[in-house]
């Protein structure tokens, strides 16, 4: 998933390798690799350049006679570092409401669809009646993946293709839901090749009118930097709860699991790791941590 951080990370810590003693100048060279390493994985620079200090002043505080090698004691440091980094605890999606609705936003491509119905299986595999609503008036095509999705999965997919307005659909849905004993509604809505004022608009408009319990954010973790910018503008208008980190089977380079949470202060919630209805976990920052440092 990471290989070419973890792999830097190691020779990072390689230079610490038969050093009996953590000193200012073995740190400042290793904490300088180890920032290296993250910048290359796409991590803002800023989030790189906190995190190292801090893993920098940690090391140099610790007491000499540890019974660990400096090695050992770095990536130790390193990984708690990671995995405060990343939110620290799992945080799960919060399921209120009858019914519950969850709302899913994001750019187009970023997997919103995909997780949509992943989502549906997850929840329905924990004893819950799931209702999908497809709410991409602009894609046709759109409301044919959710229903074969839907269809995969053992799930109901509302739509109406010749309704033109989504908080129409999705109220619609929701009335849907409570006569036919639907305790949960995931609405997947459209999304655009970039962030625009329409897009923005109508998601903003569906979460005032439709009140989910959770409004999750799709990005794909490919797109590095431009992920935490993305999350950015989306978090600004609105003020999701969670994260959903897509593609990250592909040769992602790590930087969006690792910033995002620093700069948008939300919590990643599930990772997708692949195209098939069962690839998707929750998010777990220590055992990402761990994953990360091999
Ligand atoms: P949407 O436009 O946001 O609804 O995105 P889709 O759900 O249609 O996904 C866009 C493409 O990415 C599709 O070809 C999906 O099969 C693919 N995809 C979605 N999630 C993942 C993932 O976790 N890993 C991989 N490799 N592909 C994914």
């Amino acid at each position: 998933m990471f290989d070419n951080l973890s792999l830097k990370l190691e020779k990072a810590f390689q230079t610490l390798k038969g050093q009996g003693s953590i000193t200012e100048i073995n740190v400042a060279s290793t904490v300088k690799e180890i920032r290296k390493a993250l910048i290359d994985a796409d991590v803002n620079f800023k989030v790189a350049k906190e995190v190292t200090d801090e893993i920098k002043e940690k090391a140099l505080g610790q007491d000499v006679l540890t019974a660990i090698s400096p090695g050992q004691l770095l990536i130790k440091i390193t990984n708690d570092e990671l995995t405060t980094l990343m939110g620290g605890q799992s945080e799960d999606i919060r399921i209120e409401g009858s019914p519950a609705i969850i709302l899913i936003a994001g750019l187009q491509g970023s997997g919103k669809t995909t997780f949509s119905g992943k989502l549906a299986n997850y929840l329905k595999k924990q004893g819950r009646q799931v209702l999908l609503t497809a709410c991409d008036i602009y894609r046709p095509a759109a409301i044919d993946q959710l229903k074969v999705l839907g269809e995969q999965v053992g799930v109901e997919v509302y739509a109406e293709p010749e309704n033109k307005d989504a908080v129409k659909i999705a109220k619609a849905a929701i009335e849907h839901a409570k006569k036919n004993n639907h305790r949960v509604v995931i609405v997947d809505t459209a999304g655009r090749l970039a962030v625009d004022e329409e897009m923005m608009n109508e998601i903003a408009r569906l979460k005032d009118a439709l009140k989910p319990s959770e409004t999750l954010f799709v990005v794909d973790s490919m797109t590095g930097q431009d992920a935490v910018n993305t999350a950015k503008a989306f978090n600004d208008r609105l003020d999701f709860n969670g994260v959903v980190l897509t593609k990250l089977d592909g040769d992602s380079r790590g930087g969006a699991a690792l910033s995002i949470r620093r700069v948008v202060e939300k919590p990643i919630k599930f990772i997708s790791t692949g195209e098939k209805m069962e690839a998707i976990d929750r998010f777990y920052p220590d055992r990402m941590a761990s994953r990360i440092l091999g």
